[in-house]
């Protein structure tokens, strides 16, 4: 599933091609995404000009003339920037065609994926809404996450990954990050003393910047945003590695359910 990493380096990677550039239209396959994409969309963003490529979580933000598109990659999406007489795979389900002759397509074989238009504050959306801040921001710091976590029962993994207090943290970061901070992902969440939380806060950053720049982690059919099939796997620690020696102690990597998810940790290293 793209993690905030893939979906950053997807931003990172389309920029160069659309920024300034004005889409010719769009040319929906398949509506049926996520959510429908809306009739008459086609007709409200052709000739705009693509002024802005931002990103709040895991929505891409095209800020146009009069409105924004959010677009998300949901489970298995990628987009890609291409030629626009490429041929189209199966799954292709849009192109936004830009004056440039390139097609910003996209891909998602599981349809989860969306695309929505609004002519209001994009913050405002309600996809948007309520998210919580950005792990890179400075509202994101070491004092709101102890306060955060504090008189909160529920495990300190799946605080993490509750995107009303903070965005971006899927399930790997959050095994990831835990690690690094040498905590055990079933802590509760309100036994963080205040230097854990700043720990834990310098580790989410630091695991979310290094897959960011090694292009994201682990998708198989994900593609760079100028096509190139190019993308290596960031080296985990604990991720996918249940029974494997800890690469700190050597202990075997130790595997639990939580909320439906898996998640990793070493005994030794994390308390
Ligand atoms: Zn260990």
């Amino acid at each position: 599933m793209p993690e905030l990493p893939e979906v950053e380096t997807t931003r990172r990677g389309l920029t160069p091609h659309v920024r300034r550039r004005r889409i010719a239209a769009l040319n929906v396959y398949d509506r049926r995404l996520r959510w429908p994409v809306a009739r008459g969309l086609a007709r409200k963003v052709a000739g705009q000009r693509i002024e802005r490529v931002g990103r709040r979580a895991k929505y891409l933000l095209l800020g146009l003339e009069s409105g924004t598109l959010l677009l998300h990659l949901g489970m298995s999406g990628n987009l890609r920037a291409v030629p626009a007489d490429t041929p189209r795979l199966k799954h292709d389900h849009f192109d936004l065609l830009l004056d440039s002759g390139l097609a910003v397509r996209f891909n998602d074989p599981r349809r989860f994926g969306s695309l929505v238009y609004t002519e209001g504050e994009p913050g405002e959306h309600p996809l948007l809404a309520r998210l919580g801040p950005e792990p890179f921001t400075a509202a994101f710091n070491a004092e709101y996450l102890f306060r955060i976590t504090r008189r909160r029962r529920v495990a300190i993994k799946q605080l993490l990954m509750n995107s009303n207090l903070v965005v971006g943290v899927g399930n790997i970061y959050a095994s990831e990050a835990l690690f690094r901070a040498r905590l055990r992902p079933q802590r509760q969440a309100r036994t963080l003393s205040r230097a854990d939380a700043a720990r834990l806060m310098r580790a989410i950053r630091a695991v979310l910047r290094q897959a960011i720049r090694a292009g994201g982690t682990t998708l198989r059919d994900y593609l760079k945003a100028d096509g190139s099939p190019g993308y290596f796997r960031q080296r985990l620690y604990v991720y996918e590695r249940r029974g494997r020696p800890c690469r700190r102690c050597g202990s075997p990597v130790r595997a639990l359910t939580q909320g439906q998810r898996s998640t990793y940790y070493c005994p030794q290293c994390q308390k």
